[in-house]
């Protein structure tokens, strides 16, 4: 008789299909696989036990691709950097918030982003990116692929869709275009790069030989607010140490698309070494279970500290997508595309460093560092700390500002919230 490990959770009751958040604290996990423990146990271990020689071939030739698999017939456990339980049943998991055929996970963000970038592009070709980007990725586009030959394009996500439609007049980049990476909403500005849009785009640029992919780093609104796959995206990249992993006290990636891309991808995983530890698959699916319930408080807290700070004489802008003015682009692609304003909030103070470093200083409730979506409340300066690598000038071109800060609203009471930003302002 064999075991069917993966998969076998009922997603429906009757008529009824569950949601994710009523999946998030069993799905793809069997008790009685694990001596009845309600919880998958922590697997610690580097290897896995065949029961015969002919089983271990048989997963060998499943893992390596050698041959297609039986019906029925699924890969058995073999060594931690193919496959390890806590994983395989995150991996599950965090297919149902994205609707997605397939998922991997990977020991942080960047994990992710480098291991599927560097499974798709090869030599000659170009990868079409938006501005600003997570500064990590922006130095893997532009220090570390170039070396192997890769051309990134930069496009300002304040540019429209009009700007992408630009750059790709220049047929060198539409010849060569292998993929289109945006980070939408563009950290720290919030502006919004339509999905569906590079999606059309894509399509028009592939050819019978190169299929061109959209991947969206959904890290600030994913995976309850916003979910590119639904607009035609690809794949779907998280720096999973934010929002999914929500408490500051893990490093994680995922990336998810249809079982073919993230197939692909495995191999790339498999023998670059950068899936997740079984302790980081363990601790995010405990995450898992109170996604939903922090997203949502957290989405609650921002609203009332965002219409603060639209009032107050001492804050000059503030960038929050709940704020965005009726009937303008922005806020029809809001509508289109985001399934609510999240809760990452920037500002301007009137004035510059100075006064935005007074007020920083001055906070007692909310964390000045850097990251996000944990769920405590954090500030940070983007010009001087996340985006401080960028060049001066093109800082400037993305809306990044001396006096600009960026929060990351967390789980407190959001009158207690209130009163720290409230002290810290009439300290600048
Ligand atoms: C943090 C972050 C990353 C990188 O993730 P790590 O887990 O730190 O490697 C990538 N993209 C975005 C948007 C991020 O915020």
């Amino acid at each position: 008789m064999t075991t069917i490990r993966r998969n076998s959770h009922s997603r429906t009751i009757g008529s009824t299909t569950l949601r994710p958040e009523s999946l998030m604290m069993g799905y793809g996990y069997r008790p009685e696989l694990s001596e009845g423990a309600i919880k998958p146990p922590l697997f610690l271990t580097s290897t896995f036990v065949f029961k015969t020689a002919e089983e271990g071939k048989a997963f060998f030739e499943l893992a390596y691709g050698l041959r297609k698999s039986e019906p029925d017939e699924e890969m058995g456990l073999i060594y931690s950097r193919l496959n390890n339980p806590n994983l395989e049943i995150l991996e599950d998991r965090l297919t149902l918030w994205d609707g997605a055929e397939a998922a991997l996970v990977f020991e942080s963000g960047m994990a992710a982003i480098s291991t599927t970038l560097l499974n798709f592009l090869s030599p000659g070709d170009v990868i079409l990116h938006s501005e600003p980007i997570y500064g990590g990725t922006d130095y893997l586009l532009k220090h570390i692929l170039p070396r192997f030959g890769i051309r990134p394009v930069g496009v300002l996500a304040n540019g429209g869709t009009e700007a992408i439609e630009k750059a790709l007049l220049d047929h060198t980049v539409s010849e060569r275009l292998k993929m289109i990476f945006i980070e939408t909403p563009a950290n720290p500005t919030n502006a919004l790069v339509d999905i569906a849009a590079c999606a059309e785009l894509a399509r028009h640029y592939s050819t019978p030989q190169k299929q061109v992919l959209v991947a969206v780093d959904n890290t600030f609104l994913g995976p309850l607010w916003q979910h590119p796959l639904h607009h035609g995206a690809d794949l779907v990249i998280y720096s999973a140490t934010k929002y999914i992993g929500g408490h500051s006290d893990v490093i994680a990636g995922v990336c998810l698309g249809s079982a073919r891309l993230i197939d692909s991808i495995k191999n790339m995983r498999t023998i670059l070494g950068t899936m997740a530890s079984p302790m980081t698959g363990w601790l995010l699916l405990r995450s898992l279970e109170t996604l939903k319930l922090r997203m949502t408080s957290q989405m609650k807290n921002a609203r009332y500290v965002a219409d603060y700070l639209a009032d107050h004489p001492k804050v000059q802008q503030v960038y929050y997508l709940g704020h965005l003015g009726e009937g303008s682009p922005q806020y029809k692609l809001y509508r289109r595309q985001c399934a609510s304003p999240g809760s990452i909030i920037s500002f301007e103070l009137v004035g510059g460093e100075a006064e935005a470093f007074r007020f920083l200083n001055a906070l007692e409730l909310f964390h000045l560092a850097v990251s996000l979506g944990g769920t405590e409340s954090l500030a940070e300066h983007p010009a001087s700390m996340t985006h401080s690598d960028v060049d001066p000038e093109e800082r400037i071109e993305m809306g990044i500002t001396d006096n600009m800060v960026r929060l990351s609203i967390g789980v407190e009471h959001p009158e207690d919230l209130i009163a720290d930003l409230e002290q810290a302002l009439a300290k600048v």
